[in-house]
């Protein structure tokens, strides 16, 4: 029996031949594939990490037109990053995008490093994004696994070991390693991507249009619906939270999430543990509410989002602050206005279109516990996707 590795050095040729001649005919036009400008590349690789192509489209050309170079990112407010990335969540990214540009403006003279070796140095490109830049920008001969290509190899070599542990993908690293061919490199990767998102997909893929069909050991083996195998699944974490619009006149309080917080350095209204039946103790010990002498609350609403594998169900409330407190870095008194200019979790910014929808004037009482349900419904925000 050979290995994977014996497997695709064998099969190297006519694989590399197949999928270059079935992207020829089939690749799809997508916005970041009309340059090779490596930035361009990186920026449509960091989108596209946990998000869907049809999501990305709508951002990567918003985000080059304001930051059309590595200097001009570089020398952006990250606030202004922030509020151009809301929406496509996983903001870490975003952060580490940022913080890349300002060393490669710093230590590159603002031009990408030309190796993937380099390119892994700076912050935020693992070994399959370098690779992916390397590749498809500069077409060096560099291998690339992400969530599609390594379900689709693995079927191929007829790899049938857990990938859900440390290391556990490395023999497909192998596998990568020496199918990718020396010239269109790019090419053949983006190949073997869109193949693992279009043909090979997770459920009943399409075997019968697939170009490496003949050669597929999964398939000839009669294994395609046990490999890969599937991956332990986390199980989800219920939690419920409260989201309090503190107001004082005709602004409301906001506060910025900090280090090691999910959303960190996007603003939020402030939470409390527990449902709105509890804002009376849970505003009363809040070190952040408890000085600012809030009146009882009222419901605004009531929705869930999810982050990784928590299902959050968040009720939103409303009340009055009879006092400023102190000022503080990281909290803020803001306008409606001024809301539309900041970046905001997600929850925070449907809050915020929750209350310009309800527009109920200040001091105005809704009654507690009246449940209204939130615009959109109880239909989770999901981060979570496959890049498609
Ligand atoms: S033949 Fe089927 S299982 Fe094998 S790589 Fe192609 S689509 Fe995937």
């Amino acid at each position: 029996m050979i290995t994977p590795a014996e497997w695709a050095e064998q099969n190297a040729a006519p694989v590399a031949a197949a999928l270059l001649g079935w992207y020829a005919r089939t690749s799809r036009d997508l916005p970041w594939r009309r340059s090779a400008d490596p930035y361009a590349v990186w920026v449509s690789e960091i989108m596209l990490q946990q998000t869907q192509v049809e999501r990305v489209k709508e951002f990567f050309s918003r985000f080059l037109d304001r930051f059309p170079g590595v200097a001009a990112l570089a020398a952006a407010d990250e606030q202004e990053v922030l509020r151009l990335w809301e929406g496509l969540g996983y903001y870490r990214r975003a952060r580490q995008l940022h913080a890349a540009a300002k060393r490669v403006v710093a230590e590159h003279r603002g031009e990408l490093p030309r190796t993937a070796t380099e390119l892994a140095q700076l912050p935020g490109i693992g070994r399959y994004t370098a690779g992916a830049i390397a590749s498809i920008a500069l077409d060096l001969p560099e291998p690339i696994v992400e969530a599609n290509s390594r379900r689709m190899l693995a079927r191929l070599v007829g790899y049938d070991k857990r990938l859900d542990v440390a290391g556990g993908d490395e023999p497909l690293w192998e596998v990568a390693a020496r199918l990718v061919p020396q010239a269109g490199a790019g090419r053949f990767n983006q190949a073997l991507m869109d193949l693992g998102a279009l043909i090979c997909t997770p459920d009943r893929p399409a075997c019968d249009r697939c170009p490496v069909a003949d050669r597929c050991t999964a398939r000839l083996t009669g294994r395609v619906d046990s490999i890969p195998r599937k991956a332990l699944r986390r199980s989800t974490v219920a939690r419920r939270e409260l989201a309090v619009v503190v107001r004082r006149g005709a602004r409301v309080l906001l506060v910025q999430r900090g280090p090691g917080e999910w959303w960190e350095g996007l603003w939020d209204f402030p939470r409390l543990t527990g449902s709105s039946r509890r804002f009376a103790a849970a505003g009363k010990s809040s070190p952040l509410l408890a000085p600012l002498h809030v009146d009882e609350a009222r419901t605004l609403g009531s929705f869930t989002h999810a982050v990784t594998h928590h299902r959050i169900t968040l009720d939103v409330v409303a009340c009055t602050a009879a006092r400023a407190g102190r000022a503080a870095r990281g909290r803020a008194w803001v306008t409606p206005a001024a809301l539309a200019t900041l970046a905001m979790t997600s929850p925070g910014r449907r809050i915020a279109r929750l209350l310009a929808a309800a527009a109920i004037p200040n001091g105005q009482k809704t009654p507690c516990g009246a449940k209204k349900k939130a615009a959109g419904g109880t239909r989770g925000a999901r981060y979570q996707a496959q890049r498609k």
